[in-house]
C-alpha cells in the first residue's frame, strides 16, 4: 500500500518535472524567435549615414557606363531646374539619395526614354502606390550583345545540299540565308527611372535607346512631378550609384 503511494508520488513528481522542462523549453524557443535577425531588409538601404555624412561610400566613377544622354525628349541642360541631393545637408534622411532628380516646367506626363541600347526591362512597377517611396518605376539592365554566325538556312525548296548551292543556271537559284544569333550578356549596369505616372514597358522586354518606357509622374515619395534618374554600376560599393549628371549633358548651368 505504502509502496503504491510512493510510486504515485514519484509519477506526479516526474510529471511536474516534465511539465517544468516543457515550459522552460518553450520560453527559450520564444526568446530565440524574438531575437531572430531581420535578414530580409537589404542592408545598404538602411546604413546609418548621417545627413551630410560619409558620401565617399557612394562611387562616383561612371567610366564605361553604357547609359548616356537625356532621359526625356525635352533636352533642358541650359534652362534646367534640377535637384541633385545625393548625400548632403539638404537630404535629411539617414540614407543617401542615390540619384538625380530632374524637374522643369511642363514635365508632367513627359515621355521617359531609354538611355542605352540593348537593354532589357529587369524590374517594373505600375500600381500607382507608395512602393517603398519609389512609386511606379522601370529598371533597365544594360546588355552587351553581338551577333554570331550560326548556320545557313534554305529559303526555297531547291536547296538540297549545302555543298552545291548553284548546281545549274536554268533552275531556280538556291536561296541561302545566313542566320545570325544574337548573344547577350547582362553587363551588371542598370538605370532606374522612378515616380512614373505610367509604365509603358513590361518586364523582360527588349528596349533600345530613345524608346519610350514610361511617363513622368509623382508616385511614391515625390513632392511634385519629377523624374528620379539613377545609374547603378556593378563596380561600385554598396548601392553602386554613380553621378549620372556628366552622362546626361556636357555642360550645365548650375542653379544650385
Ligand atoms: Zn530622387
Amino acid at each position: 500500500m505504502q509502496k503504491a503511494v510512493r510510486q504515485s508520488k514519484i509519477v506526479s513528481l516526474s510529471r511536474a518535472i516534465t511539465l517544468a522542462l516543457l515550459v522552460l523549453v518553450s520560453v527559450v524557443q520564444a526568446e530565440a524567435k524574438d531575437s531572430a535577425p531581420l535578414s530580409a531588409v537589404p542592408e545598404w538601404r538602411f546604413d546609418p549615414i548621417p545627413p551630410g555624412g560619409d558620401c565617399s561610400r557612394i562611387g562616383w566613377t561612371y567610366d564605361g557606363t553604357p547609359f548616356s544622354g537625356w532621359p526625356m525628349e525635352q533636352h533642358v541642360c541650359e534652362i534646367v531646374v534640377i535637384l541633385r541631393e545625393y548625400c548632403d545637408e539638404r537630404w535629411p534622411f539617414p540614407y543617401p539619395h542615390w540619384g538625380t532628380d530632374i524637374r522643369f516646367p511642363g514635365i508632367e506626363g513627359a515621355n521617359v526614354l531609354s538611355t542605352t541600347d540593348y537593354a532589357i526591362v529587369g524590374r517594373a512597377h505600375d500600381e500607382g502606390d507608395w512602393n517603398g517611396g519609389m512609386g511606379n518605376y522601370v529598371e533597365l539592365r544594360a546588355l552587351d550583345c553581338w551577333k554570331e554566325r550560326q548556320h545557313l538556312r534554305c529559303l526555297n525548296e531547291e536547296c538540297e545540299s549545302i555543298l552545291e548551292p548553284f548546281p545549274e543556271l536554268d533552275v531556280p537559284q538556291n536561296i541561302w540565308q545566313m542566320v545570325h544569333t544574337e548573344i547577350c550578356f547582362d553587363t551588371g549596369w542598370f538605370a532606374t527611372y522612378m515616380h512614373l505616372q505610367a509604365v509603358t514597358v513590361e518586364v523582360g522586354q527588349r528596349v533600345d535607346r530613345g524608346e519610350v518606357i514610361g511617363r513622368v509622374g509623382d508616385t511614391g515619395f515625390a513632392t511634385g512631378f519629377h523624374l528620379h534618374y539613377e545609374i547603378t554600376s556593378p563596380f561600385n560599393g554598396p548601392g553602386g550609384a554613380v553621378d549620372a549628371m556628366p552622362t546626361m549633358c556636357d555642360e550645365w548651368i548650375e542653379p544650385w
